[in-house]
């Protein structure tokens, strides 16, 4: 989930890759480790060098960090501390283009991709 402090921010009121996905990422990322940020406590190890968040590790997805309804109101409550996977991961037209893994997010949830009206704003159609 991308930055929810821009706006409009489409994914405040989405939230569908945070319970679709697995979300991985190399150990170093936990607080675990010298300079890591991610609460390992939100965190399972998948391998010996890689992290999962918890909840995303399951055949119906829904990482332990989402506050909210999908497709309602959310909020990731470790915004600050998300792991890289969240922090790489834009919404379609949020860079200008459109993100085929947000776009199946969304209709994994019922929820129309997003689609550009104008620079630098998101509508659904
Ligand atoms: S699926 Fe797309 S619109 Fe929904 S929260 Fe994720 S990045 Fe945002
Ligand atoms: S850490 Fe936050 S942004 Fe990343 S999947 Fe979990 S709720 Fe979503």
């Amino acid at each position: 989930m991308p930055n929810p402090l821009s706006s409009p921010n489409p994914c405040l009121s989405c939230g569908a890759c945070c319970a679709c996905f697995r979300v991985s990422f190399y150990w170093g990322e936990t607080d675990a480790a010298p300079g890591g940020y991610v609460p390992t406590e939100l965190t399972q190890p998948i391998s010996p060098h890689r992290s999962a968040m918890k909840g995303t590790d399951q055949p119906k997805p829904r990482c332990c960090a989402l506050q909210g309804v999908v497709g309602q109101t959310v909020l990731c409550s470790i915004h600050p501390q998300r792991p890289s996977p969240c922090r790489e991961f834009n919404a379609s037209w949020e860079a200008g283009e459109p993100n085929e893994a947000c776009d199946r997010a969304r209709r994994h949830y019922g929820l129309a991709p997003l689609a550009p009206i104008k620079a630098g704003t998101h509508s659904e159609i």
